[in-house]
């Protein structure tokens, strides 16, 4: 299996965030991503690919333009406001509140929000567009007929919606993907969502249509992060409605529970008669992840890879959260090395 990655993530280092009421080093780390490419090269998985630059158009197919040009001045106005560290998120609207861009860097960060889990520093920009053409360059990879493909993509991105960024995400590297899969003509993309936490901005993304299935196994959201998305009645809108699939489990489910839950979104994804399949592929549901409740263990991670196998689908990996360091390399290439083998 080809790994499709770029240095430039590690221009993307945030110091610090709130965590419960203490500031805490950010769980979100460069060494998460240079962990993950230490343990593809030790398994000897494939060949590491640098991205190709597909181009800020491949990005807008997705996200809206005035954001995606906010992303891209946010650090420069921050700084020339005079802002001194990362540019944090204060406030965000709430529906009955103007819907106007404030003038204000501070302003925009709010209305370009959705929490403070997602600040801007100097290289956010060259990271986030980087990551982007890692997913865009791993879906070539399988449009081009090879039968998978590992986009090692950091910082994540499925909390990352049309328009506003969160929970350490900025542009959403699964939705950018499965969208140039379709904008190459394909019928049915399917985004299978392993990560802990729920997938907010990617369900929300494709909410309204039927060409892109989203399947979620994730925290119950009554309990867990991101709490305003990912109820299992949650089943899509419009022409989009059947086409979106919460599992939302308790905290603490162990390997039986979830592999459960994983059984029935890929007897989903079957009758779907998708022709491709996205996993957003967060391995924070690691029985000793720092900020997440579930209880895999590293083998039950081989057992995710073989059953994604049996779908004989074209397979695009994206990498999302996981934040046990020692761990997220072996947990990531375990699956990659049960669905290879
Ligand atoms: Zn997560």
């Amino acid at each position: 299996m080809k790994t499709v990655y770029s240095d430039a993530h590690r221009e993307h280092r945030i110091e610090v965030e709130l965590y419960g009421s203490e500031l805490v080093p950010c769980f979100e780390q460069p060494v998460r991503a240079d962990s993950v490419l230490t343990q593809v090269i030790a398994v000897g998985l494939g060949p590491v690919l640098a991205p190709v630059d597909h181009g800020r158009r491949a990005i807008t197919s997705v996200h809206a333009a005035d954001y995606v040009d906010f992303l891209e001045v946010a650090w420069r106005d921050w700084v020339a406001a005079g802002g001194e560290g990362d540019a944090f998120s204060g406030c965000a609207p709430k529906s009955d509140m103007s819907r106007r861009v404030p003038a204000s860097i501070h302003g925009r960060l709010g209305y370009y929000s959705f929490d403070a889990g997602a600040p801007i520093t100097a290289g956010t920009w060259n990271a986030v567009y980087a990551a982007a053409q890692v997913a865009l360059t791993a879906a070539a990879v399988l449009a081009n007929g090879e039968a998978s493909a590992f986009a090692l993509c950091r910082p994540p991105g499925h909390h990352a919606s049309k328009a506003y960024l969160g929970g350490y995400c900025y542009l959403n590297n699964a939705a950018i993907a499965a969208q140039s899969l379709t904008d190459r003509g394909m019928k049915r993309a399917a985004i299978l969502d392993v990560d802990f936490h729920h997938g907010n901005g990617t369900q929300s993304i494709f909410y309204d249509r039927s060409d892109v299935l989203f399947a979620s196994i994730h925290g119950d959201p009554n309990d867990e992060y991101p709490y305003f998305s990912g109820h299992a009645d949650e089943t899509g809108a419009g022409p989009g409605v059947g086409f979106n699939v919460n599992f939302p489990l308790p905290p603490g489910t162990g390997p039986g529970r979830w592999l459960e839950a994983l059984a029935a979104a890929l007897s989903r994804i079957r009758a779907y008669r998708a022709d491709a399949i996205i996993v957003s592929l967060g391995v924070d549901t690691f029985e000793h992840d720092p900020i997440s409740s579930f209880k895999l263990r590293s083998d039950d991670y081989l057992r995710l890879g073989e059953a994604l196998r049996t779908l004989r689908l074209p397979t695009l990996f994206v990498l999302e959260g996981g934040y046990a360091l020692d761990a997220i390399g072996l947990n990531v290439t375990n699956t990659l090395v049960g669905f290879e083998t």
